[in-house]
């Protein structure tokens, strides 16, 4: 039996499909003048095979996407049969006598970079798509099986090393049950689109990908934290109780997901749900969500080719809008970079990403991109109780900047005469330590404040959020974490202004007593939780809580915390 880090719940049965990436080792050894034919046919044979791949990549995308994307792809067969590229492979086969793998390389690396180095956007961006097709191309030449995840027939657990978060917007669900990994932690964007896809996962055992085999029959039990390889029969029939038995919780939970999440002494707390495109806010209002407390923008923007335009983004957020009828919906700006990368954005390689050119960064430096959502945001933000959030700040200057940018395109839209809502509500998350500690101050210039505490955690602890070496450092409960914490409550009630939380910490049931003591406003959440939170805080006294949060903040030590929270819960029944 292994365990990891329970990503995301639920209990699955099925077999394992081990995704292993094997490197791309060049051939970089001269031939002889009698190997050229046949590095030339290997070649045309790698063109060929690596067709027929795409031919049936966009058949399916075609199936479940429409033409309009499957078109893509055509492009891709286009640009793999370029008579040019040919040319040019040859010629440098014969010429330099090297192998076919090496002058694919060396073309398809010369072609990038003159795209790169172009200015026009859109060629710019076709690198990606070479670079996609020499991927191919060399894995097709050196026999190494190329996976598409979305387009996988059996259905499996999959088993990989690590997953990327564009990896799993490419996840064909209905075939894939479940997924392990060596890599990841809780807070990873991996386990956090899990959760919202509603697919077990558990990520974080460090060497799954040693332990199992194509073939094996594995359970996944991520309410539990057990991963069984080749279970005997009698574990099968346990672990089938056990998957009814979480079922039958889930069900009575989902019977009170309507009612208000209140305290029994009246406390009202908002309960909000993390989203990622539309159909994320579907299942917000499936869970009983009372508003998006988090609509990451950055997933518009991954799996994908090309930025999504402005026109794209304002009918995407005006679906939602409507999807959630009057409710409130903040939006944050696009938070790409750290673990979230666009295949079709240029991305430095950075020594240390999650400390470098991510976030709200990229926004202002890509002037453009900033000016585009925000336009899309107001223009949308008649259909909705629309909000604009702006993620990792650290400074005073970051918020005058980003208003004057504000008031600027609401100027230019009053001008033409497009309607958008002019009292707007402009909020940024705290999730930095500078943020935190200087709080009293951005509160004078913003509405509200959402505590990222994923990335507060990371940043204060200096604890990387997807580590597993050290996912036992990373501690949200932590006495320094719990006082920024409370010092931004404070700050933003002293300015008769509100604090949510939208880090996973919103979601931990055995936190939730603690946060509502500490004067929290809303908790915002992936929607699977949102029936089990609000049970738990129609269970809290408000007054009883705020007693145990003052005792909690006094205390110097982790371990004394975790006794407090534990015999908290305990006492009044909340778990
Ligand atoms: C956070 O950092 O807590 C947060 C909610 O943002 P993200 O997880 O997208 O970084
Ligand atoms: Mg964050």
């Amino acid at each position: 039996m292994i365990s990891g880090i329970s990503a995301s719940p639920g209990i699955v049965f099925g077999t394992v499909l081990l995704f292993k990436e094997k490197k791309i080792k060049i051939n970089k050894e001269n031939i002889s003048e009698k190997n050229v034919q046949i590095e030339i046919k290997k070649f045309f044979q790698a063109r060929k095979k690596s067709a027929q791949q795409i031919h049936e990549i966009k058949n399916q995308a075609k199936k479940k996407f429409g033409k309009k994307k499957a078109s893509i792809f055509q492009g891709h067969i286009l640009l793999l049969e370029d008579e040019e590229l040919e040319t040019e492979i040859i010629s440098l086969i014969k010429k330099k006598k090297i192998s076919a793998d090496f002058a694919i390389e060396k073309i398809i690396q010369e072609q990038i970079h003159t795209l790169e180095d172009l200015k026009d956007e859109y060629l710019k961006n076709r690198a990606i798509d070479i670079r996609d097709i020499g991927d191919r191309l060399l894995k097709n030449i050196l026999n190494i099986p190329v996976i598409d995840l979305s387009n996988i027939k059996k259905k499996v657990i999959l088993i990989t090393r690590d997953l990327t978060p564009s990896q799993t917007t490419q996840m064909n669900l209905e075939k894939i049950i479940g997924f392990i990994t060596d890599l990841g932690g809780i807070t990873s964007h991996t386990s956090i689109m899990a959760r919202s896809l509603e697919i077990p996962a558990i990520v974080g055992t460090k060497d799954i990908t040693k332990k199992v085999q194509n073939g094996d029959f594995l359970i996944l039990d991520s309410i539990n934290n057990k991963i069984i390889i080749n279970p005997s029969e009698k574990k099968i029939e346990y672990f089938k109780k056990e998957k009814k038995k979480y079922f039958n919780i889930q069900k009575k939970l989902k019977l009170l997901k309507n009612l208000p999440a209140i305290t029994q002494d009246g406390k009202k707390i908002e309960i909000g749900s993390n989203i990622g495109n539309y159909k994320d806010s579907i299942n917000a209002k499936k869970y009983g969500a009372e508003s998006i407390g988090l609509y990451r923008t950055e997933f518009l923007f991954m799996g994908r080719n090309n930025l999504p335009s402005e026109e794209e983004q304002f009918q995407a957020y005006k679906s939602i809008a409507e999807k959630m009828n009057g409710k409130s919906i903040i939006i944050r700006t696009m938070d790409i970079g750290g673990d979230k990368n666009l295949s079709y954005m240029n991305f430095p390689k950075e020594d240390n990403p999650f400390l470098g050119w991510r976030a709200i960064r990229v926004s202002i430096d890509n002037i453009k991109i900033l000016h585009d959502q925000i336009r899309a945001i107001l223009r949308a933000s008649v259909f909705g109780a629309l909000k604009i959030m702006f993620p990792m700040i650290i400074s005073m200057e970051e918020i005058y900047f980003l208003k004057k940018e504000i008031k600027n395109i609401k100027y230019e839209l009053k001008k033409k005469n497009i309607p958008f809502n002019k009292k707007i509500k402009i909020g940024i998350m705290i999730e930095t330590p500078s943020s935190a500690i200087i709080s009293k101050y951005l509160i004078q210039e913003v509405d509200f404040f959402s505590i990222g505490t994923n990335d507060l955690t990371q940043y204060t602890l200096a604890v990387d959020r997807g580590n597993e070496i050290i996912s036992k450092l990373y501690q949200p409960i932590s006495p320094s974490i719990l006082y920024l914490i409370k010092k931004v409550i404070s700050a933003s009630h002293k300015s008769g202004k509100w604090t949510g939380i939208c880090g996973e910490l919103a979601s931990n049931p055995e936190i939730i007593a603690l946060l509502v003591g500490m004067g929290i406003d809303e908790l915002s959440m992936s929607s699977i939780s949102i029936p089990n939170i609000k049970n738990i805080i129609r269970k809290i006294n408000f007054k009883k809580s705020k007693k145990f949060a003052k005792k909690v903040l006094k205390e110097k030590k982790i371990k004394n915390i975790q006794n407090l929270i534990k015999n908290f819960n305990k006492k009044e029944n909340l778990l």
